[in-house]
C-alpha cells in the first residue's frame, strides 16, 4: 500500500490517559483525570434529561444544518445564522477549515507550543507551518504579523491558549487584525472562552463585522461538560461559513449533540457557577503552588501549567502511580506540567500527590 507521503510521519494525537486503563495497569481503586481540560462538575442537568427526552428519536438522521441549534446560537451570539457552523467538536471545525483553506505551497503560521490539531490538519493538507515562539507563555502576535508573508493563508490563535492558559488582550488583537492582509484567514481558537474573567479579553464576535477575515471557534466540550458528544461550532462571516460548509460531511454533528447544546445554552446559570467554582479552585491551586515555591503561567482557563523543577515526564510518571493523571511532555517547556482545575477534593489529593512526588523526586536528585 501507498499512503499519501505527506501523511506517513504525522504523530497520532496522544489524548490524556483514560482513567480506566490506570485503573486496570496499576491495580488502583481510585484514579483523578486533570488531563483533558473536562468540566469536573460535569454537565447540566437540565441538558441531560434533554438527551434522555431524544432517546426515542434514534432512528431519524439528525438535521445535517443543525437548523433549529443554529438559530438559538446566532439569537444568543447577535449574529445571523450563516455566520454559524457547527463541527463533531471544534476539532472537526479545524480539520474543515485547513482542507477548505490550505494546500501545498500554501503557509500557515502558529505559535510553536500550542494546541496541536492545528498543526496536524496543516501537515494533512500539505501547507507549510511557521511556528512562532511563545514569549512567557503568551502568543507573540508582533512577531506573527512579521511571518506573514505572500502565501500565508491562515494564522492561528489560541486564546486562552492551550497549554499555558494565557491570553492577549482585545487591544492587541485589534491591532493584530488591522495589520493582517485581507488573504489571511485567523482563525481564533477561544474553546476555554466561557472559563475567562479577564476585563481585558476581547470580544472577538463585536470584531467580525470589522474583520471579514475572522474565524472564532468554541465548544461545548469544556464549561458546558459535554465533551463525550462532540459538537463545538465556527462563527464567522458568512462567506467563510459558506466555504467551510462546502467540505462538511452532511451529518457530522448528532442528534443528540444538537438536543444536548441546545438546552446547554439556554441554561446559563450552569456556565456562571462552574466559571466561578473554577476560579475557587484555581486560587486553592495557585495557592498552594506559591506554598511550594512552583512558577507558573497566568491562567485565564480551567487548567494551570507550572513548572515543577525537575523533568516533567519523571513528575507524571509519580503523580500516575499515585493515581492522578495530568499532562506533561510540552516540547518548549520539559519541566512544566498541565494540570486540569478539579473539585475541591481532586484538587487535594493532586496536591498531595505532587508534594509526595516532588520529594521523592529530590531525594533520587
Ligand atoms: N481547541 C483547544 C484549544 C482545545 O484545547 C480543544 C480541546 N482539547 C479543542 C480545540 C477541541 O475541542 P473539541 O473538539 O472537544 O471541541
Amino acid at each position: 500500500m501507498k499512503p499519501k507521503s505527506r501523511i506517513v510521519n504525522i504523530p497520532v494525537y496522544q489524548p490524556g490517559k483514560p482513567i480506566e486503563e490506570v485503573k486496570r495497569e496499576l491495580g488502583l481503586d481510585k484514579v483523578i483525570k486533570l488531563a483533558s481540560n473536562e468540566n469536573p462538575y460535569g454537565s447540566a442537568p437540565s441538558v441531560q434529561q434533554a438527551i434522555v427526552d431524544e432517546l426515542s428519536q434514534l432512528y431519524l438522521y439528525p438535521d445535517g444544518g443543525a437548523v433549529e441549534l443554529t438559530a438559538e446560537l446566532a439569537q444568543h451570539l447577535g449574529v445571523q445564522s450563516n455566520q454559524i457552523i457547527f463541527g463533531c467538536g471544534s476539532d472537526e471545525i479545524i480539520s474543515l477549515t485547513a482542507r477548505a483553506f490550505l494546500e501545498p505551497g500554501d503557509e500557515t503560521i502558529m505559535a510553536d507550543q500550542t494546541f496541536s490539531v492545528y498543526k496536524s490538519n496543516a501537515e494533512i493538507e500539505g501547507a507549510e507551518v511557521v511556528e512562532v515562539p511563545l514569549v512567557d507563555g503568551t502568543h507573540d502576535l508582533h512577531a506573527m504579523i512579521a511571518a506573514v508573508s505572500e502565501d500565508t493563508k491562515i494564522v492561528w490563535v489560541c486564546n486562552p491558549n492551550n497549554p499555558t492558559g494565557t491570553f492577549v488582550p482585545e487591544n492587541e488583537l485589534i491591532s493584530f487584525m488591522d495589520r493582517v492582509p485581507e488573504h489571511v484567514l485567523v482563525v481564533l481558537d477561544e474553546a476555554y472562552y466561557e472559563y475567562v474573567v479577564a476585563e481585558q479579553y476581547p470580544q472577538s464576535v463585536k470584531l467580525l463585522d470589522r474583520y471579514p477575515n475572522l474565524l472564532i471557534l468554541r465548544t461545548f466540550s469544556k464549561i458546558y461538560g459535554l465533551a463525550a458528544l462532540r459538537i463545538g461550532y465556527g462563527i464567522g462571516n458568512a462567506a467563510v461559513v459558506k466555504l467551510v460548509n462546502q467540505v462538511r460531511e452532511p451529518f457530522n454533528t448528532s442528534r443528540i449533540a444538537q438536543a444536548a447544546a441546545r438546552q446547554a445554552i439556554r441554561d446559563q446559570q450552569f456556565v456562571d457557577d462552574c466559571r466561578s467554582k473554577n476560579r475557587e479552585g484555581m486560587d486553592v491551586l495557585l495557592g498552594e503552588f506559591d506554598r511550594l515555591g512552583l512558577p507558573y503561567f497566568p491562567s485565564e482557563t480551567n487548567f494551570i501549567m507550572v513548572d515543577t523543577k525537575h523533568n516533567a515526564m519523571d513528575i507524571f510518571q509519580g503523580m500516575l502511580r499515585r493515581g492522578v493523571i495530568i499532562r506533561a511532555g510540552h516540547q518548549k517547556y520539559p519541566t512544566y506540567i498541565r494540570v486540569t482545575i478539579g473539585t475541591p477534593e481532586e484538587n487535594e489529593a493532586f496536591i498531595r500527590a505532587l508534594e509526595e512526588t516532588l520529594q521523592e523526586q529530590t531525594a533520587n536528585v
